[in-house]
């Protein structure tokens, strides 16, 4: 059920849940300074509570409320790339509470690029959110996604569905060189270029503690099994999903799509191929493996949820 601006303020301010639409998926919200109501959101989501929050603020001004001293890189990266796609993970201040963090003394910051969603945030303050589905299912980038996990009255606030369809970088800048804990369409290349600071992959790191605790569960699974294959293939088999991007000759059929190199169109739909293919009862989706390209950030991100979604 779509809701507006004031309305969503009243449920944040209830203590209540409301889904909000940002430029990479929906988040699941809720204030973040309320301890029962981020519950809730662990608790709607079956999430694991040691899978900790991203929280969302709508200025750099908020930041402030979260980490005791924010640092100049800090002010540089954001001035850079917020609102964006980029989430920060800093010092966290005392009072951000520890089941926003799963317990951590860090915190994962950053301003979505949505104007009703900053609306809200303005309003209410700072707001922890998720990614809005439930836990185990990709991430919710439709209205409908939403719908089908919690329900068609789940309250979503009005505003543009999700433009991008893969969740955030996320950036640790307590430490140089930072490190990208998981990959998103903000790559290091380009936080180095715009800003001069290091930045490194966790893949780089043999320590396994230096990737974002979530990354281990398998959030960007769908129940259907997930694999590359080289090329085209002449024959589709039955009650498959086919992902291409270079087929020569138009394939169609119910589960079958044609991408023509359009990376960030597949990006934005990748979910919800996903999704479709568990609603049709596919049980297996095929996705063409996507071509080296160093300069397309989204085929990086894209790619990293792909494998994920392909790893055992
Ligand atoms: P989601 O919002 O479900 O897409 O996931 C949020 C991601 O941010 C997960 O991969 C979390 O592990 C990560 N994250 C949140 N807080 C922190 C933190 N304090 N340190 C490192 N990673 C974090
Ligand atoms: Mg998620």
């Amino acid at each position: 059920m779509i809701v507006s601006v004031e309305k969503a303020v009243e449920i944040i301010t209830n203590g209540d849940l409301v889904a909000i639409p940002t430029e990479t998926v929906y988040g699941l919200a809720a204030d973040a300074f309320n301890v029962d109501a981020v519950k809730k959101t662990f608790q709607q989501k079956d999430r694991p509570s040691d899978n900790p929050l991203i929280v969302h603020i709508s200025g750099s001004g908020q930041l402030e409320m979260l980490t005791d001293s924010v640092s100049d890189a800090a002010k540089t990266i954001t001035e850079s790339f917020w609102p964006g796609p980029l989430t920060i993970v800093v010092h966290k201040r005392a009072n951000v509470p520890d089941v926003v963090t799963g317990g951590l003394n860090s915190v994962a910051v950053r301003m979505p690029d949505n104007p009703e969603t900053l609306a809200l945030i303005n309003r209410t303050g700072p707001l922890t959110a998720p990614s809005a589905n439930r836990s185990g299912s990709p991430s919710a980038t439709r209205a409908t996604h939403i719908e089908h996990d919690f329900g068609v009255d789940f309250p979503i606030l009005t505003g543009q569905a999700p433009s991008l369809g893969i969740e955030s970088t996320v950036l640790d800048i307590r430490e140089e060189p930072f490190t990208i804990l998981r990959p998103g369409s903000v790559t290091a290349e380009m936080i180095e270029s715009r800003t001069g600071f290091k930045v490194q992959s966790s893949e780089k790191k043999s320590d396994s503690d230096k990737h974002s605790p979530g990354m281990r569960y398998t959030h960007y699974k769908p129940t259907a099994n997930v694999s590359l294959i080289d090329e085209v293939p002449s024959v589709l088999k039955s009650n498959s999903t086919y992902i291409f991007h270079s087929a020569n000759e138009l394939k169609s059929g119910e589960g079958i799509y044609n991408y023509m190199g359009d990376f960030d169109k597949l990006a934005h739909n990748l979910y919800d191929h996903f999704r479709q293919a568990d609603y049709l009862g596919h049980s297996q989706i095929f996705i063409e493996k996507l071509p080296n390209d160093e300069n397309s950030s989204i085929l990086f991100a894209l790619k990293d949820r792909i494998s994920r979604a392909s790893s055992s």
